[in-house]
């Protein structure tokens, strides 16, 4: 049975985190499910006006799902930080 975590993820019959869109699993439920999409980086420089611009290097990371390249996640962070854990289910 696949149950709905968020608007991009579902928990597929195999226990698996997987894209809502393509169906495509990002590892096992309970586990961190970032490292398995496509991360895509830019600098937040100039994207969201003045108060993202004062840090130079401050990074909107971008969680792309490999089966077909939906926007799973966002977050900001500095070059070199760690994703910011996101285990949707045990
Ligand atoms: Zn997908």
């Amino acid at each position: 049975m696949t149950r709905i975590l968020s608007a991009t993820l579902v928990r597929d019959s195999d226990d698996a985190i997987a894209c809502a869109g393509c169906g495509h699993a990002l590892g096992p439920a309970g586990q961190p499910w970032k490292p398995a999409a496509v991360l895509s980086e830019v600098a937040m420089k100039g994207l969201g006006g003045a108060p993202y611009s004062a840090a130079d290097d401050a990074l909107l990371r971008r969680f792309l799902c490999p089966g077909c390249g939906t926007l799973l996640d966002s977050e900001t962070a500095l070059p070199g930080d760690p994703f910011l854990e996101d285990v949707v289910e045990a």
